[in-house]
């Protein structure tokens, strides 16, 4: 029996990097997994059947985009009505885009607010009812480092996860009295596609070249001058689910080597 046994965990943004990692990671604890985000068909069912059959879980595909409220409500809803409820919200998906505010492209500010926060808002909206009437339930939203510093040209990135802060603390105030805990946690760089496709735009941005983009401005900003892995973030994530996490709430963990200290 694992630990999240008999629980069910919708993960946003799930089809890689850290979210399919914590997918992962929950389903090695027993929990049936919604998994979303975009990707090819193919690659998408080989995830999904990979976990079923790496961890005898169930997993299901919600193909929810983030910047749909309505989606994001009919994947909460589908979670329930397929596997009876949702005890567990990871809101995880999220993009970056690299520019000086003054060409930064409205679209792009859009399409980074209404994923990388408004999209935990309608999650979260959506989860809580099916949470309070069974006295149960974790949220987990994946900040960042830049949900407490900023970084230069990632305007609307560290406004989205600075307001995904507050929006955890806010909910986790409302939650407190209801056994629903809400946390984010704040990862350093982790090397994934998000990761690696900021790099042409920051080399750009910044007049570098690529592996001075990645020894210069990524991990110059980790003291350990290494990256975090998204199978450490998956693990502080599982820790969050655990009975031993029940008084955590409205926090901001950092996994980040180090960054934030400085
Ligand atoms: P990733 O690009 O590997 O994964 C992002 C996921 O979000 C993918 O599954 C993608 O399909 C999904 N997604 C994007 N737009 C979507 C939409 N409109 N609707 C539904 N799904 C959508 O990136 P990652 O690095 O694993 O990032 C995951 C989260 O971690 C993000 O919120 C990111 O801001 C955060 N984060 C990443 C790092 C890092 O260094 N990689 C550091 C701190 C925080």
């Amino acid at each position: 029996m694992g630990t999240l046994s008999g629980k069910n965990a919708v993960v946003t943004g799930s089809t890689s990097g850290i979210g399919l990692a914590i997918a992962r990671a929950f389903a090695g604890a027993g929990a049936n997994i919604v998994i979303n985000g975009f990707g090819a068909p193919a690659d998408i069912e080989k995830e999904r059947s990979a976990i079923e059959t790496d961890y005898k879980v169930k997993a299901i595909y919600s193909a929810a985009d983030m910047t749909k409220p309505a989606e994001i409500a009919d994947m909460v809803a589908t979670g329930e009505k397929t596997f009876g409820s949702v005890d567990i919200l990871v809101n995880n998906a999220g993009i970056q885009f690299v520019s000086p505010i003054e060409e930064f492209p409205i679209e792009k500010w859009d399409a980074i607010i209404a994923i990388n926060l408004s999209s935990a808002f309608h999650g979260i909206r959506a989860a809580i009812p099916g949470m309070k009437k069974r006295g149960w339930g974790r949220i987990i939203n994946t900040a960042s480092a830049h949900s407490l510093v900023a970084s230069p040209f990632k305007s609307a990135y560290v406004a989205a996860k600075h307001g995904i802060a507050g929006l955890t603390k806010t909910a986790a105030l409302e939650l407190a009295q209801f056994k629903i805990t809400v946390n984010c946690i704040s990862p350093g760089y982790v090397w994934t596609p998000l990761v690696e496709h900021q790099i042409p735009e920051t080399m750009k941005a910044r007049n570098l070249t690529k592996d001075q983009v990645i020894k210069e401005v990524l991990l110059a900003a980790q003291p350990t001058k290494e990256f975090v892995t998204a199978d450490q973030v998956a693990a502080l994530a599982l820790f969050l689910c655990g009975d031993s996490a029940a008084q955590i709430t409205g926090s901001n963990y950092s996994i980040d080597g180090g960054w934030t200290a400085e």
